[in-house]
């Protein structure tokens, strides 16, 4: 199992939007709440409060909405890309009730555990960079939240640098733990730490604003 898996949303028209920000979205602990041991079947997807109405207002800015998240338990053999599917599509339509805005343009899913020294397993940045071209930059996806294996670009980043200049200087990325800022930094985006037991409508108000630079964070 090399690279990571995507999902690009059927459920409204996919379109790329080559000047857009994108949002780069962890998923447990930010959409939904997190388990221990895992989020391992679709009765377990519980939405955060207000996470629906954050994504919509993200849209209205005009940001593409790209999750990101680790999911060991493939590696480990507990569940497939037909469970995932599973997942995310219960996310999706859980969120479009509570929301009818609330399109998630991509999900993109390392399988891997950390002993398997993949490239996308967060901290990395590679599964934004993946994001990043598939929204912005490469011919249209055939959109299907069937989980494609697509490669991803090898990182290169400098821990011990400077942060990197973003594709586009509204980039965010929104996640619960050092592993999601850390990932976020790599790419240049600005970084918001959340609440696991909040999630995304903890940083509603300052992601409505072009000014807030974001949560300091050094790797
Ligand atoms: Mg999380
Ligand atoms: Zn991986």
């Amino acid at each position: 199992m090399d690279g990571a898996f995507v999902q690009t949303a059927p459920l409204h028209a996919f379109q790329k939007r080559t000047e857009s920000p994108v949002a780069f979205l962890d998923r447990d602990g930010v959409l939904n709440l997190g388990k221990a041991g895992y989020v391992n079947h679709p009765e377990e997807v519980q939405l955060l409060d207000g996470s629906a109405e954050v994504i919509a207002a993200l849209r209205g800015q005009g940001y593409l909405i790209c999750v990101v998240t680790n999911q060991s338990p493939m590696a480990r053999g507990l569940w497939g890309p037909e469970r995932l599917e599973l997942l995310h599509t219960t996310l999706q339509e859980l969120l479009l009730e509570q929301d009818p805005e609330a399109h998630i343009d991509a999900f993109l899913t390392c399988p891997h555990r950390y002993e398997d020294r993949c490239n996308c397993r967060k901290p990395s940045p590679a599964m934004l960079v993946l994001g990043h071209q598939l929204l912005r930059c490469q011919e249209a996806l055939n959109p299907s939240l069937k989980p494609q294996l697509h490669a991803v670009p090898p990182p290169s980043v400098n821990w011990w640098g400077s942060k990197p200049i973003p594709p586009h200087p509204l980039d965010l990325m929104v996640g619960d733990r050092t592993s999601d800022m850390g990932a976020g930094w790599a790419f240049g985006a600005r970084l918001f730490r959340v609440a696991r037991t909040i999630g995304l409508a903890q940083v509603k108000e300052r992601l409505s604003s072009p000014n807030d630079p974001g949560d300091d964070f050094q790797p």
